[in-house]
């Protein structure tokens, strides 16, 4: 049986596209960026408010994003948007086994006083 990619994901659940490399996949693949303060931040709790970006934790997709201008079309800003967070974080994850539960735990640990 012949599956295309991408286009089969639909039923499981609402996928996300990835802004670097534009695939569809499950959000739970992807890593949500938001913006704040002319800045893209990773947003690991998933839980800031505005207008979010999808990425793959993965250094490629950022570089293919921001090749591509992804960010400030994403958020609907004029550019260039400051993206050493999100780097930062996905260097830090590439040493970590992506989505494990200590990672979440870590996540849930930071308590954002804002
Ligand atoms: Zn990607």
């Amino acid at each position: 049986m012949v599956q295309r990619r991408g286009s089969d994901l639909t039923h499981i659940g609402p996928v996300r596209t990835c802004i670097g490399c534009r695939a569809r996949t499950l959000p739970s693949e992807l890593l949500r960026v938001v913006v704040v303060d002319g800045a893209v931040v990773p947003d690991t709790r998933r839980r800031l408010p505005g207008r979010g970006a999808w990425l793959h934790p993965d250094p490629d997709c950022l570089r293919n994003a921001e090749k591509r201008r992804a960010f400030p079309r994403a958020f609907r800003v004029q550019g260039p948007l400051d993206v050493e967070r999100v780097r930062g974080h996905l260097e830090q994850c590439g040493q970590e086994v992506m989505g494990s539960p200590r990672d979440q735990q870590e996540a849930r640990k930071q308590v954002d006083p804002s």
